[in-house]
């Protein structure tokens, strides 16, 4: 399979047509942002690192019942991928408070939270992608009611699979970022899952094992993503 045309780029990712007309490939860049893309940089062999670990994850989901675009790795940066339409929604489970959760409702950093919790924002870059509700995503034609009761059902599915996949690996998945895309009349997960899109607090200390080491300026950012790479693949 080869990459044909250049449809797609994003900050972490560009995506190429091609020869199947249902098919992408999905290459991994190292470039990393924050803030909505305020603070940019690059992690080095970041790429080649949310390549496998997101490889590893859609696996195991896929092995849980849940439908994803993944098809195959085939090199260091790229995967095959299903194409779809993406929901212009970014769809945030939380576990856990932090990040703009505490900005929002004057919660300390890894409060506890009585449920989990979902929330919707538009992706939309020139307006920040903000947070919508149920009948803004009705009111503006995001998403179908029949697709957000599939996208809201998937999305506490996939969390409760992947705290338990993290907490064997000793990682508490304090929150993260999912989208979905419509293909052939279905929803599935698309996108990616990796350390750029969770937070994932190492067991008992609290160490961060994610991009909250980038956009914070803590360190050892490569050696975090290593050592998520190194256990998932364990
Ligand atoms: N997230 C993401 N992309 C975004 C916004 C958030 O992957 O554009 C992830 C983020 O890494 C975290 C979760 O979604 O795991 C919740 O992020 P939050 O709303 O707290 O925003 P942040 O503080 O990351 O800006």
């Amino acid at each position: 399979m080869n990459k044909i045309d250049k449809i797609y780029e994003g900050k972490a990712k560009i995506l190429y047509t091609t020869q199947d007309p249902d098919l992408l490939i999905q290459y991994f860049k190292d470039d990393a942002t924050a803030f909505n893309a305020a603070k940019k940089g690059t992690i080095h062999e970041k790429g080649i690192m949310n390549n496998r670990i997101a490889a590893k994850i859609f696996e195991y989901l896929a092995g849980c019942g849940i439908p994803t675009h993944f098809e195959r790795q085939l090199s260091d940066r790229e995967m095959l991928i299903k194409k779809v339409s993406i929901v212009p929604l970014e769809v945030i489970v939380r576990n856990r408070a932090a990040g703009t959760l505490c900005r929002l409702l004057g919660l300390a950093e890894g409060a506890a939270l009585a449920c989990p919790t979902l929330e919707f924002c538009y992706k939309n870059d020139a307006l920040g992608d903000p947070l919508v509700n149920e009948y803004h995503i009705r009111a503006l034609g995001l998403a179908t009611d029949e697709e957000m009761t599939k996208i809201s059902g998937l999305a506490l599915s996939i969390n409760g699979h992947l705290q338990a996949f993290f907490r064997k690996l000793n990682i508490e998945l304090i929150d993260f970022k999912l989208e979905f895309g419509r293909a052939k009349g279905d929803i599935i997960l698309a996108d990616e899952i990796s350390p750029d899109t969770c937070r994932l607090w190492e067991l008992g200390t609290g160490e961060k094992l994610d991009k909250d080491r980038f956009r914070r300026d803590l360190g050892n950012i490569e050696e975090a993503y290593q050592e998520v790479l190194r256990r998932v693949s364990a």
